[in-house]
């Protein structure tokens, strides 16, 4: 080989370069008259004819002349081009992107979107080589897209790379060009050069990048702790928070699995939850666990976990993590006083009560007796009344800290209710008579029995019974029950003073006594309604109302009856 000649190496480095075309099909020793040569300018021509003249007979053309008076000037057999390719020629055409068709370096074809962007024409355009975009791009754009074409002259695909482009309104844009050869039988045939406007999504990049940065210094600065977690369950970060939560720097944390940081007990837990989260893709509230400290110590933290996915995939998840040590030891002296609360209730109840019944007894026997003066016997009466006020008052002290402190006993068994009910009926039959109310009664005989504490359930209607008397001062008061699909419903109805909107939530309440009924010489204690939802819950009951204020109030009562084949065990 080291005897070519200078125009053999000179012309093979301009064929590298990609200013000479099937050059390499020449060979030294062996030269053809008719080989062809496709050589892109003018200039370039007659410098290789120049130096060939001295050595090889060899035929020069100028691709750049003839192709632009091929396809330049004669219309006809531009559109052959693509006639075998008419899909590729719409998408040419539709495109938003910029796209040139070039054959050797030199343009033979630019669709609507390019023209649109650099506002040059198709005719100012073809047969030109890129240099004639040199408004729209910088001089070192321009000499990246020329190597880029080169490039692709010599089979080689550029991909997406990045340049600015200024439309002819002047306005900047961010661009990625990429080459395509476009071949026939392996052989390039041209070259698509195409890019697109990138200058949205850049933005959007930007301001993700500007969220990103706004969201990290929110995670930095909380006090919570807040960490991500890969989709296999590994640290991807941690904030100062959570490394101050474990007593551990975040090199060591990073990369680790979570569940490492879990005790023992939260370890399943928390698996289960991550496996539901990733299946269910929704967010977990409040879900409390125990993070284990390498010192040994644990720490209970109330976690809220949220997914997130990318393009539909699950990628892992946020997480925020507080300490609740201080709420839990709240909680325990809370727990603790409530205790001291039920006892001390319980001890003064009993205490009460001890005193108030013998006293009772005494007055009973003065009213009794026939020697006792009318005098004596009314205070007796007003005596008697009080005494029996606090008894009661007493007697709902004792069932509450029964019901709190979960003691109270509930003899179950199967009960007709009827039967309950017509007792209720015909002792509170004469109260309402004498108050001058008319009593309606609707219980069917057929009712079917119920599981229950025969005691418990006849208070809970006397208690609402009680209340409709004492409220109501004119009409009626009924009493109704039916059989429904699963339950029976049973209904207390009354006349009197109704309750508020506002209060009907609130009666149920402990202590809870309505504004309505204040200015009353109300003799209850407020603790009646609270006592009956517990009984009627004990019972998988429920108790409601609906009243109006004025008009009167129905408590409604829902019990589930006992069929055929329940049994006592199944309840
Ligand atoms: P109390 O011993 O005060 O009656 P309850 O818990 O039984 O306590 O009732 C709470 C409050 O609900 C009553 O003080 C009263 O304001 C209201 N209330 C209960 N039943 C009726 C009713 N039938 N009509 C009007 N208000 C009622």
């Amino acid at each position: 080989m080291n005897h070519e000649p200078d125009i053999v190496k000179e012309l093979k480095k301009l064929e590298k370069l990609g200013r000479l075309k099937n050059f390499s099909k020449y060979t030294y020793g062996k030269p053809k008259e008719e080989k062809v040569i496709n050589v892109k300018t003018k200039k370039l021509v007659n410098i290789i004819k120049e130096k060939i003249k001295q050595g090889k007979n060899c035929k020069i053309e100028d691709t750049s002349k003839t192709k632009f008076e091929k396809y330049g000037k004669e219309k006809t057999i531009k559109k052959d081009i693509f006639k075998s390719e008419k899909k590729f020629r719409e998408i040419f055409d539709s495109t938003s992107d910029f796209q040139l068709y070039l054959e050797k370096g030199i343009i033979l074809d630019i669709n609507n979107a390019a023209m649109k962007i650099s506002g040059i024409t198709k005719k100012e355009v073809i047969g030109q080589d890129i240099s004639i975009f040199k408004k729209i791009f910088s001089e070192k754009d321009l000499k990246k897209h020329i190597t880029a074409i080169n490039d692709a002259n010599d089979g080689l695909d550029v991909n997406d790379y990045e340049t600015e482009l200024k439309n002819k309104n002047g306005n900047n844009y961010v661009f990625v060009f990429s080459t395509d050869c476009i071949k026939d039988h392996e052989e390039i045939k041209g070259i698509l050069f195409r890019g697109k406007d990138i200058t949205q999504h850049q933005r959007e990049m930007q301001e993700l990048v500007k969220l990103e940065e706004k969201y990290r210094v929110l995670a930095e600065t909380s006090a919570d702790g807040v960490i991500t977690i890969d989709p296999i369950g590994r640290l991807t970060y941690v904030n100062p928070a959570f490394e101050k939560m474990l007593k551990t720097s975040k090199s060591q944390i990073l990369a680790t699995l979570f569940r490492d940081y879990l005790s023992e007990e939260s370890v399943y837990f928390f698996q289960q939850i991550f496996i539901d989260i990733r299946k269910k893709n929704e967010k977990k509230e409040n879900v409390e666990l125990e993070l284990a400290r390498s010192s040994g110590d644990t720490i209970p933290i109330e976690v809220n976990i949220a997914p997130y996915r990318k393009e539909d995939q699950f990628t892992g998840m946020v997480c925020t993590i507080r300490d609740i040590t201080e709420r839990r030891r709240v909680e325990e002296e809370l727990k603790k006083s409530e205790k001291l609360k039920t006892e001390f209730m319980n001890i003064a109840a009993h205490e009460l009560k001890s005193p108030v019944t013998p006293i009772k007894g005494y007055l009973d026997l003065i009213l009794q007796d026939e020697k006792t003066s009318k005098k004596v016997k009314d205070w007796a009466k007003v005596s008697l009344r009080n005494s029996e006020r606090l008894l009661r008052l007493v007697d709902d002290i004792l069932d509450v800290s029964r019901l709190d402190s979960d003691t109270m006993r509930f003899e179950m068994e199967k009960l007709p209710i009827v039967e309950i009910l017509d007792e209720i009926v015909e002792d509170m039959k004469p109260t309402i008579e004498s108050k001058g109310l008319k009593f309606i009664t609707n219980i069917p005989i057929s009712l079917p029995s119920i599981f229950g504490d025969k005691h418990r359930l006849a208070q809970v209607f006397k208690n609402l019974m009680v209340n409709a008397i004492k409220f109501t001062d004119y009409g009626s008061i009924s009493i109704k029950a039916i059989k429904n699909k699963d339950h029976i419903l049973i209904s207390i109805t009354d006349t009197g003073i109704g309750i508020s909107k506002d209060e009907i939530k609130k009666i149920f309440n402990k202590f809870y006594q309505s504004y309505t009924s204040y200015d009353r010489k109300n003799e209850g204690t407020g603790l009646g309604l609270f006592i009956c939802n517990e009984i009627l819950e004990k019972h998988k009951g429920k108790i409601w109302a609906e009243s109006e204020l004025g008009k009167g109030s129905t408590f409604y009562i829902k019990l589930p009856y006992l069929n055929e084949n329940t049994t006592k065990d199944e309840k």
